[in-house]
């Protein structure tokens, strides 16, 4: 499967193969730095070496974890590459999940003023969302991606294959994700999700390449009429001020990104239905598609509701000290609500936390 973005100022490539062999890399370059993790350099690494052999490769390896993803480790990656004489000319190739290829893509961005970079992708989250679009960035100790910028890769070069080595926990981090886009965009997807969950789960190769590839169409589709995030693409934030919220609040260490989201997205449904533009019962059929999926639903108890708002302010969504959520009509029907009244918010978590005790 190739998409082809032209209207950005490269040709934008995702390609879905079978094998590290199928990897094209038709510019030349002074040198490839691959950036990558502890744990998937072990597994991969290897196999992605060997398709460089027309290339003078340095690896700079990275612990794994969101933890990382901060300011200190893209100097370090920076200090590293002028150490190593990477220059203008360089190539940089993210291989990981969303935090190494969000953490390579900005490393590239900003190092003389912008390098080329080639995301691998090798969780299901970075798959279906994290390695397409260009949006790259760091976090801050109480805000994440915080700070970043948009700089669109070479090629995202996705091979499903890479998942079968996935923990379970990471794999259905991942599916929040497609949760998200079935319920701002597309019914049927999340038709087809409550229909599948079992055999998504197994993890059945026809239908996670289906839903790959349909995700990746669905990103790259919205991407490609706002690459800027001033529009439409801003829908794609379903759940996420909660969601950042949450990691935050939790210092990055409690839940995965997939599982802040599968939270984050209740808290949507709680706050669309308190504002009245869904029925409860809406709730009920989300939280037993999560739940099908393994995905967790439920706040922390030790993160009362006020706190959560107070980190919800310092989210990037945030603008003028004003609330802007993206909340849903129904499914397949979201929109960007602005200053949105805290204590509709506030209202919104007790419920939610009031129903999560019944439980
Ligand atoms: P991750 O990158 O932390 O990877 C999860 C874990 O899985 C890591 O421990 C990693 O070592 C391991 N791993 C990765 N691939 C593996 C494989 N094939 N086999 C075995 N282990 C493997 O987590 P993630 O969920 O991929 O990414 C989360 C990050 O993505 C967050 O920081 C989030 O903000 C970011 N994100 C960015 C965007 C974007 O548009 N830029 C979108 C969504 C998420």
């Amino acid at each position: 499967m190739h998409i082809h973005l032209t209207e950005f100022n490269s040709t934008l490539q995702v390609s879905m193969q079978t094998n590290f062999k199928d990897l094209n890399i038709c510019k030349s370059y002074s040198q490839v730095i691959i950036i990558s993790d502890s744990t998937v350099y072990s597994l991969y690494g290897q196999a992605l070496l060997d398709q460089l052999h027309a290339f003078h490769v340095t690896n700079i390896i990275l612990d794994s974890g969101e933890s990382i993803k901060n300011i200190n480790t893209a100097t370090n990656c920076w200090e590293e590459m002028h150490r190593l004489g990477a220059d203008r000319h360089s190539l940089i190739i993210g291989l990981g999940g969303g935090v190494i290829t969000d953490l390579a893509g900005f490393v590239a961005g900003c190092y003389m003023r912008g390098i080329d970079v080639i995301h691998v992708p090798t969780t299901l989250m970075g798959m279906v969302d994290a390695a397409i679009g260009g949006k790259t960035g760091i976090n801050l100790s109480r805000g994440k991606n915080v700070v970043g910028l948009i700089h669109q890769p070479q090629q995202i070069f996705i091979l499903p294959h890479c998942l079968q080595s996935l923990p379970d926990q990471e794999f259905i981090a991942g599916l929040a994700e497609i949760v998200k886009y079935a319920i701002i965009l597309n019914p049927l997807l999340f038709q087809m999700l409550e229909e599948n969950a079992t055999t998504i789960l197994s993890r059945e190769p026809f239908l996670i390449h289906q839903l790959i590839s349909e995700c990746c169409k669905i990103k790259t589709n919205i991407v490609r009429q706002d690459e800027k995030d001033i529009g439409i693409r801003q829908i794609l934030n379903f759940g996420h001020t909660f969601a950042h919220a949450i990691e935050a609040a939790t210092q990055y260490t409690l839940f995965t990104h997939g599982e802040a989201v599968s939270i984050g997205i209740s808290c949507a449904f709680y706050t669309s239905w308190v504002m009245q533009f869904i029925d409860h019962s809406l709730i009920i059929r989300l939280h037993r598609l999560l739940k099908r999926l393994k995905l967790p639903i439920d706040l922390p108890r030790h993160l009362i509701p006020e706190k959560l708002i107070s980190f919800m302010y310092g989210d990037k969504k945030s603008v003028a000290g004003q609330l802007n959520l993206i909340l849903i009509n129904e499914i397949g029907n979201a929109q960007l609500y602005n200053d949105i009244d805290p204590l509709l918010i506030l209202k919104a978590l007790n419920l939610k936390i009031t129903e999560q005790n019944i439980e």
